[in-house]
């Protein structure tokens, strides 16, 4: 009982910690436990939804594919302010700005700074340099901030022009939306309390685990020989929240965001091995084939002039080599 008061306490001193950090940032649920407050069960973030069936089975089995090749460059990189005329890239260039599908809820990949108000992170820098190669300005963007489940239909409905969202390459994803290539390996893992016994994905059996509606993270948590029960929320904060709530066991994404979480409360921990791999592609509206070459004609020399580096760097610690490009033509 002892024990559990103290994870409470620290719990609430996490939460105002998240919310300190994420101050301003709209998708922070309104309902925040009240410090110090006697308020008997804490209000849940909304949208909070318990599968009792594996998410978003698609009807028909995706087919088989290698989803981590992409389409091969058609050349070397045309020069900044000189697209070629017809391309995606100078429809873009004409409109004046690049608009960009990220996140703001996660701290070191997409996240809002709370003291300048700009959205930050790995994801968010990679976004830049699309926006310098078109450009030759990383500022000519325009960011649409997306939950994981509004990240395809942005595509679809081309309310922007590419996602560079923690998104994993995935043959399902490949029928609606076309992938660049692999700019950053993660790796699927849990987080829990730092008082947990918990030791990974396979002592969740029978036990709350979140992760968000329509990430890869929800199926591989549904789909888990333990049989976990899957707790989905629209924005990973949500589920950061309810982990120190009590509300739920854990929280199993890919180790980045779970990175940043770690940071953002000191009283959890990331535990167990990587139990899938995720790779991460940018995203692009399935008939735009000449940016998905263009932005791995990029790709390729963000590779090899140490741009990749530093940012990875700058956001997720000392760079290892950076994942190998693979086409499919
Ligand atoms: N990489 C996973 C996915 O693409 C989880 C990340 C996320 O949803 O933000 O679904």
């Amino acid at each position: 009982m002892t024990k559990r008061f103290g994870r409470g306490r620290g719990a609430v001193v996490g939460a105002a910690a998240v919310l300190a950090l994420l101050a301003g940032c709209g998708a922070v649920p309104s309902s925040a436990p009240e410090i110090g407050g006697g308020s008997a069960v804490p209000p849940r973030p909304t949208g909070v939804e318990e599968l009792t069936a594996p998410p978003s089975a698609p009807a028909v089995a995706a087919p088989s594919c290698d989803a981590t090749a992409s389409l091969r460059p058609s050349g070397p990189l045309p020069a900044a302010g000189r697209m070629p005329g017809g391309s995606t890239m100078a429809r873009i260039a004409e409109r004046g700005r690049l608009t960009v599908g990220v996140d703001q809820n996660t701290y070191l990949m997409g996240f809002r700074n709370p003291f300048s108000g700009e959205l930050e992170g790995f994801d968010v820098d990679m976004a830049r340099e699309v926006a310098r190669a078109i450009f030759g300005d990383p500022t000519r963007i325009q960011f649409k901030v997306l939950t994981s489940e509004e990240r395809i239909p942005a595509l679809e409905n081309r309310e922007v022009d590419v996602v560079v969202r923690t998104m994993t390459v995935n043959c399902e994803r490949w029928q609606k939306v076309a992938f660049s290539s692999v700019y950053y390996q993660a790796g699927q893992r849990v987080l829990v309390p730092s008082t947990s016994d918990v030791t990974g994905i396979e002592s969740l059996g029978g036990r709350k685990v979140c992760a968000t509606k329509g990430s890869s993270s929800l199926a591989n948590v549904a789909g888990a020989p333990a049989g976990p029960i899957a707790v989905s929320v629209p924005n990973w904060t949500d589920c950061l929240v309810l982990l120190q709530q009590g509300q739920v066991d854990a929280i199993s994404t890919d180790n980045t965001i779970l990175a940043g979480f770690a940071a953002q409360d000191p009283y959890t921990k990331v535990v167990g091995p990587q139990f899938t791999a995720e790779p991460y592609g940018m995203a692009f509206p399935r008939p735009d084939e000449d940016f998905v070459r263009f932005v791995n004609a990029l790709l390729e020399r963000l590779r090899s002039d140490g741009t990749w580096a530093s940012i990875h760097g700058r956001w997720l610690g000392a760079p290892p080599a950076p994942p190998v490009a693979a086409y499919r033509d």
